[in-house]
C-alpha cells in the first residue's frame, strides 16, 4: 500500500512537499483471505449436518406413518447424531474464534500431573470400551509450568481424544511428561516436555503439515470417524499462546507422537542482599 501525504509549512498555508509511505500489507491481506476462507469453510461444514437433520425430520413428518417402527427409530437416531455433530462443530468454531480474538488469558503456575490425570479420567471408560491401554508416565518431582490450566487441559483432551480415535483395539495411548535439563546453571530445568503417543494408524508424511490446518482431515476417514477437523488447529493455537510449538513424529501403521515443551514456572522471588541478623 502506498500512501501519499502532503506536507504543509508551519502556517499550514504552503505545501512544502509530499511524503510517500510504503506499507507492506501482505500479512494483512493474507489474514483477511484466511478469515474469509474460514467463514466459507465453516458455512460449508455447518450446512451438511443441518441438511441431514432437516431431511430426516421432514421425512419423519411427511411419511412417518408409512415407515416401520425401526425405520422411524433409525431416522431419529441419525437426526440426533447429526445434531451432536453440529454442536461439536459450533463449540470448536467458538473455541477457535475466542482463541484468535486476542483475549488475554491468565497465566500462572500449572500442575501438569493434575491436568493430565483429569484428562485421563475423562477418557478411562472410552479407552476401556475400545480395548486400548491408557498409560501415564510422569517423571517424579515434575516442576510446575507457566501456563493456563483450562487451555492446557483442552490441549491434552484434544490430543488424547485423537490418539484414541485413531488407534485400534489392543493398542496403547501414552502421555508422558518430564523436565528437560538443558545444561542450565544449578541443574535447574527450564522446560518440561510433554508427549502424547499412540500405536495407531499413523499419519502419512504428506499430510503431516496439513493436519494442523482448520478442517483438514485425512481422506477416507471423514465419514467413518467423528471429528470436526478443528482439534489440532485449536491445539496449535493454544501452544502458540504458550510461546511454544507442537511437533509430531509419525509412521503409517506404527503410530504417532505429538510433543511440545512448556516453560517451567519460576516464582518471582525477592533477593535480600543484606544478611538477616537475629536480634
Ligand atoms: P479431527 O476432529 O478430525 O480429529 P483434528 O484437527 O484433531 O480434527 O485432526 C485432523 C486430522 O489429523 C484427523 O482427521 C486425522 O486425519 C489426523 N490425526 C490427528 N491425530 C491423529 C493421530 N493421533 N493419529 C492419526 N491421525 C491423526
Amino acid at each position: 500500500r502506498i500512501l501519499l501525504t502532503t506536507v504543509l509549512d508551519q502556517h499550514r498555508e504552503n505545501i512544502k512537499g509530499i511524503a510517500i509511505t510504503v506499507q507492506d500489507i501482505t500479512r494483512e491481506v493474507e489474514l483477511n483471505e484466511a478469515k474469509s476462507q474460514f467463514i466459507s469453510n465453516v458455512s460449508h461444514e455447518l450446512r451438511t449436518p443441518l441438511f441431514n437433520i432437516k431431511t430426516h425430520i421432514e421425512t419423519l413428518h411427511d411419511y412417518g406413518e408409512e415407515l416401520t417402527e425401526s425405520e422411524r427409530r433409525e431416522f431419529l437416531e441419525t437426526a440426533n447424531h447429526e445434531t451432536d455433530r453440529l454442536a461439536r462443530l459450533v463449540n470448536d468454531v467458538l473455541d477457535l474464534s475466542r482463541l484468535e480474538s486476542c483475549r488475554i488469558y491468565h497465566f500462572d503456575s500449572v500442575d501438569l500431573a493434575q491436568a493430565i490425570e483429569q484428562t485421563l479420567r475423562t477418557y478411562q471408560l472410552n479407552a476401556k470400551d475400545k480395548g486400548i491401554e491408557l498409560i501415564q508416565e510422569l517423571a517424579p518431582n515434575l516442576p510446575p509450568v507457566l501456563g493456563n490450566y483450562d487451555l492446557l487441559l483442552q490441549v491434552f483432551t484434544n490430543l488424547v481424544g485423537n490418539a484414541l480415535k485413531f488407534t485400534r483395539e489392543g493398542g496403547k495411548v501414552a502421555i508422558r511428561a518430564y523436565a528437560l535439563d538443558e545444561g542450565h546453571a544449578h541443574n535447574l530445568a527450564s522446560k518440561v516436555r510433554i508427549e502424547v503417543s499412540d500405536t495407531g494408524i499413523g499419519i502419512d508424511p504428506e499430510d503431516q503439515h496439513a493436519i494442523f490446518e482448520r478442517f483438514f482431515r485425512v481422506e477416507n476417514r471423514v465419514h467413518t470417524l467423528e471429528g470436526t477437523g478443528l482439534g489440532l488447529s485449536i491445539v496449535r493455537n493454544i501452544i502458540d499462546k504458550h510461546h511454544s510449538a507442537v511437533h509430531l513424529v509419525s509412521e503409517v501403521g506404527v503410530g504417532t507422537t505429538f510433543w511440545f515443551d512448556l516453560a517451567v514456572f519460576v516464582e518471582q522471588s525477592v533477593t535480600i542482599d543484606t544478611p538477616l541478623i537475629e536480634t
